[in-house]
């Protein structure tokens, strides 16, 4: 089965495989490391790990290079505003972006690249423009790239810049959706700012070069695929086609995989609207990672997410549903049954996780259909249960079915329970931000009981049942749910968890 997924550029579904035969080249463009990441931005991250997942899961190698943006307008302002280097100001930001990709289960790129070890080779590629007439150098000494000498302009937004104005300049890293400018690809120095002693003259990168040299440094002049939001299509991808392409006259990226905006209750998220979440403000809310994770990506990439807390609830369901369905499996003591009369359920059963398993690999190679993926591994789970509850589910059903679900998790990555660390994490940056205030009531008395306290309470509970002192087990009962703890009765003994 091949992957066939949505190319900005052509326009259509193309196929996706290496253009080498061996790995899949792919660059996405990584985080600006000047704040904490929104869940937007976690959006577009996680649905970038659901491609390299998906690949992997179909076989194919994949190599994933990832930059990190360390030094562009908005950093080199904050920095400057407290009187720190820019490595100080962007470092911690750093450290928290992957944290919350940790948090997220977002898998590490095979390589990840700073902007700031790279300004070599970009002054290099200016050169390399300069000489290719397609840069110049401006009476301040910035260096612009000359629109006019690169006709495809436009060719991945489907913007129409014929009637362009020739030599107007812009040397903002992001800049009005409509306006095609020569853009900077060096920006002289100014007073007070970071800047590098470099043969095209003291200054420091534009954002775009930065992308065009560490992809095509480490992924060479023509690759597989570029991904990265639906924001940066213009001018930020735009800009590193005609860079690229100018300096080396060979296609750049073959494919581009651009993942839509979210809207939060229907609108635009935005600080003003006070609808703008980080993940550490939803961990603080007493949201789990792995019910976050699962809510950005159920909604296929190309389809816009409407984030809202009861979808939020509806994830963290569907995850404790699924674990649930998880653990009965494998701690089930299930009859082998009789293999003659029970020949006939035992094959549906199976027949039930082969279905599971095609539908789930059709569907995300059909342009990462996570919604669609997401049912045929609920349908089987519905089946299954159903089975199960009227004791036709036997021993030998139970590898097809764990199969099938564990395909779904090389991609899902949810059923492992993972959700502590990150909540103890954001705890933590909490008090050293001093935003106690923002940790929600019911966390806390969430994590006010200790693991062995539970199991304390848990086995006082079991001995009041033996004992017949029903109304001291349903006292610790109900203590144990007003913290959060649920306590499953089989006939192996209990289980608890927490909600
Ligand atoms: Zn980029």
């Amino acid at each position: 089965m091949t992957l066939r997924l949505f190319n900005t550029l052509t326009g259509q579904l193309d196929e996706l495989v290496p253009m080498d035969g061996k790995a899949l080249r792919m660059y996405a463009c990584g985080p600006t490391v000047y704040d904490y990441g929104h869940i937007g931005n976690f959006r577009t991250f996680l649905q970038i790990d659901v491609l390299r997942r998906t690949l992997k899961l179909l076989g194919v190698p994949v190599r994933h290079v990832m930059n990190i943006t360390d030094v562009d307008d908005k950093i080199i302002r904050n920095a400057a505003a407290q009187g720190i280097t820019i490595g100080q100001y962007s470092a911690p930001f750093e450290q928290a972006f992957f944290e919350d990709l940790e948090a997220l289960k977002v898998q590490r790129p095979e390589q990840l690249v700073r902007a700031t070890e790279h300004i070599p080779r970009m002054v290099e590629l200016v050169q390399r423009l300069a000489a290719a007439g397609a840069a110049y150098q401006a009476e301040d000494g910035s260096w612009y790239f000359r629109l006019s000498s690169f006709p495809e302009y436009g060719k991945l937004s489907k913007k129409d810049f014929s009637g362009m104005e020739d030599g107007a300049r812009v040397d903002l890293d992001e800049y009005e959706k409509d306006s095609a400018r020569d853009f900077a690809l060096w920006k002289a120095a100014k007073p007070g700012e970071t800047s590098w002693d470099t043969a095209i003259g003291r200054g420091r990168p534009g954002w775009h070069i930065e992308c065009s040299t560490m992809s095509m440094e480490y992924l060479g002049e023509s690759f597989d695929l570029h991904a990265g939001g639906e924001d940066l299509i213009f001018p930020h991808h735009e800009n590193e086609i005609a860079q690229s392409e100018s300096a080396t006259r060979k296609p750049f990226a073959r494919h581009w995989m651009h993942v839509r905006f979210l809207l939060v209750d229907g609108r635009k998220m935005s600080k003003s609207e006070g609808n703008f979440y980080t993940l550490r403000d939803l961990l603080l809310k007493g949201y789990k990672a792995s019910a976050i994770r699962m809510a950005l990506i159920s909604v296929p990439y190309r389809h816009q997410l409407n984030f809202t807390f009861d979808g939020l609830a509806e994830a963290t369901s569907a995850v404790e549903r699924l674990r649930t369905f998880h653990q009965r499996l494998i701690s089930t003591n299930w009859p082998e049954g009789d293999t003659h009369s029970t020949a006939g359920d035992a094959q549906a059963v199976s027949e039930a996780a082969e279905t599971a398993k095609t539908k789930f690999r059709a569907a995300l190679s059909d342009d990462l259909n996570t919604a669609e993926a997401r049912a045929a591994i609920f349908d089987l789970v519905r089946a299954v249960n159903t089975q199960a509850d009227c004791g036709n589910l036997f021993r030998r059903e139970i590898p097809a079915i764990l199969d099938a679900l564990n395909q779904f998790d090389s991609v899902f990555d949810i059923l492992e329970d993972t959700d502590a660390e990150p909540t103890r994490r954001a705890l933590e940056y909490a008090e050293q931000a001093g935003r106690q205030a923002d940790v929600a009531p019911e966390l806390l008395a969430r994590l006010s009981l200790s693991d062995e306290a539970i199991e304390a309470l848990v086995a006082e509970r079991a001995t009041a049942k033996k004992q017949r002192n029903f109304a001291r087990a349903d006292q610790i009962r109900n203590q144990l749910a007003e913290k959060g703890v649920v306590i499953e009765d089989s006939k192996d003994g209990a289980r608890w968890k927490r909600k």
